[in-house]
């Protein structure tokens, strides 16, 4: 017995006369004046089966016993459908199976929810993720996914990049979020730390000699969930040694262009343009730049220090946005709630009705050289943020995302691809009063702050890159430090004692100091890119098993409890149970 000759979609028009099996599951069954239509549907398509109680008696009486998603395998002759039937929407729409034998494999018991139905609650939907998974979208998102992880494996193979894989079970390794740990029975009282990402691994494979390394690495985050979060991230992860930052953005980009038109049949232009990060944050008060829009900030500060408008005056800086529109105090009040939710302690604006006459409450305060400035075409709204230089980037940089989106400015159909570079190397913990690192520890400041990054760790540039495309960060690298001494010196910046140093990253420290080849790579989210390949905003859907935003699995109930065996036999008490 044979499960079946073709997939459900590929049944046309050349094959009709054959005889065919198909298996599959019913998408639909329809009971026409003695005929039965079913759907039948395998990842590949859908065939339409006709059953003729005339011509398969037996294969009709089982027939009614056939709901939606059961499984069936059916025997029959490929026919042409009459010209009147015929479906132009579906690949197979021009055939149908005339059934002569018929199975129920598989039987399922009542739906939850039908797969056709729009804005099924999403923990349904993960409770039954199994059936959540044969709908089209998610079929179409996982195996573009698929898809993409191929290429991606050939590109780097291509460029002579060697998959390494490094253990789950390590130590802490720093990318900013808490870890994950683990107990281990064997060593009663200590843990292993699921890794954030192999930072330190690909760099100790580097210093291994391996020369070129990659791998498609699971990083585990534990952060406080949000809607474009998730805590098991999947990654593309490249390192090499003597980095030739050219070569490695050109095969990142060459690897990009192929799966744009291999997977959507798109061409994207490369190289993709560059920007330093004080670029990005002075034209679009952001690291992650959209720019399939025009729209940019600009900078009244100077000219605004003798302002008689006191809020300007007595800003740090004083930036605005000129918005293309005509904007009703309506609209400004709802923008200027969305400003004070980014910080912002108000949103001053001017007006530019059609008639070019400027409405504004803030006008009676300006001179005539502010207004040189400011002065626009007519039906235009020009938007201010007058505080911190922060702040001032924040607000207008998410007002510009915003409006962006709400005035239909973004070009839709475009992909814009984007390197940010020379990034801080530093940034001040306020809750703590102390310098962390933008990136990790473990990346080198520019060739310029090389010799004097601790004397000024405010300013100091590190050696790092961003891959941002229509305003998301896809991810991001750096070169490293390869220098024992100036490792040691970051983290002695970091706050940390030459014991912590030790106790943390000895072996790292060690190792610099066996014969390290520079070094620099980078990591790609591939969850996030898929979010953009599939044109899908939610990124629980391009992942197969995805947790909950309270990091749940509605369906298996993971984090579950353990045994008190297990638990003495790890030598843990859990002192607050689950509520
Ligand atoms: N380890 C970094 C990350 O996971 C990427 C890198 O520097 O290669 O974000």
């Amino acid at each position: 017995m044979i499960w079946r000759t073709h997939m459900a979609g590929e049944p046309t028009k050349e094959l009709v006369g054959t005889k065919l099996v198909l298996a599959g599951w019913v998408a639909r069954r329809r009971d026409h004046g003695g005929l039965i239509f079913v759907d039948l549907r395998d990842r590949s398509g859908v065939t339409q089966l006709v059953i003729n109680p005339e011509l398969a008696p037996e294969a009709a009486e089982l027939a009614h016993q056939i709901r939606n998603e059961f499984v069936l395998r059916a025997e029959g002759m490929l026919v042409a459908r009459s010209p009147e039937t015929v479906n132009p929407q579906m690949s197979t729409g021009a055939v149908e199976l005339q059934v002569q034998s018929l199975e129920i494999v598989s039987r399922s018991t009542p739906l939850p929810f039908q797969l056709d139905e729009e804005n099924v609650d999403e923990t349904l939907r993960l409770r039954y993720r199994w059936l959540d998974l044969r709908r089209e979208k998610l079929q179409r998102n996982i195996t573009l996914r698929a898809q993409m992880v191929g290429i991606i494996r050939r590109e780097m193979e291509a460029a002579g990049f060697l998959d390494i894989q490094t253990p789950i079970l390590f130590k802490p390794t720093p990318e900013g979020a808490r870890d994950f740990v683990v107990p281990a029975r064997l060593q009663k009282g200590r843990f292993y730390a699921l890794p954030q990402s192999p930072q330190i691994l690909k760099q100790l494979t580097m210093v291994a000699g391996f020369d070129r390394y990659y791998q498609i690495a699971i990083c585990f985050r534990d952060e406080d969930l949000r809607a474009d979060r998730v805590q098991e991230i999947t990654q593309l992860d490249v390192e090499m040694s003597f980095p030739d930052q050219e070569f490695l953005f050109a095969t990142m980009e060459q690897m990009y262009a192929r799966i744009w038109r291999e997977a959507l049949g798109r061409e994207i232009e490369t190289p993709f343009p560059r920007m330093t990060y004080a670029e990005a944050d002075r034209r679009f008060g952001t690291d992650k730049p959209d720019t399939r829009f025009e729209l940019e900030l600009e900078d009244a500060t100077e000219l605004t220090r003798g302002s008689e408008f006191g809020v300007f005056k007595n800003a740090e800086a004083v930036r605005f946005l000129r918005v293309p529109q005509e904007l009703s105090r309506g609209d400004l009040a709802k923008l200027e709630e969305l400003a004070k939710e980014w910080g912002a302690k108000g949103l001053a604006y001017l007006v530019y009705d059609e008639e070019g006459e400027v409405r504004s409450p803030i006008a009676k305060f300006l001179s005539e050289e502010e207004f040189s400035l400011f002065r626009s075409d007519p039906g235009t709204t020009v938007l201010f943020a007058a505080d911190a230089w922060p702040t001032t980037s924040r607000v207008l940089g998410a007002l510009r995302t915003h409006l962006g989106r709400e005035l239909g400015l973004i070009d839709e159909d475009a992909f814009t691809f984007l390197w940010v570079y020379d990034f801080p190397m530093f940034e001040r913990d306020e809750d703590e009063g102390r310098w962390t690192a933008v990136h990790h520890p473990f990346t080198r400041p520019t060739v310029a702050w090389k010799e004097r990054f601790h004397d000024d760790p405010e300013h100091a540039l590190a050696h790092a890159y961003d891959l941002i495309v229509n305003g998301n960060e896809l991810g991001g690298g750096s070169f490293r430090i390869h220098e024992p001494e100036i490792q040691a010196k970051v983290f002695e910046l970091l706050g940390m004692s030459e014991q912590e140093q030790r106790s943390k990253f000895g072996f790292l420290l060690d190792a610099l100091a066996m014969g390290a080849p520079p070094m620099g790579g980078i990591a790609l989210g591939i969850d996030r890119m898929t979010m953009v390949l599939a044109g899908e905003p939610n990124l629980r859907d391009v992942i197969a098993f995805p947790k909950n935003q309270a990091g749940v699995d509605p369906m298996s109930g993971a984090p579950s409890e353990v045994t008190q065996e297990q638990l003495d036999e790890l030598g843990i008490r859990v002192v607050e149970q689950p509520g």
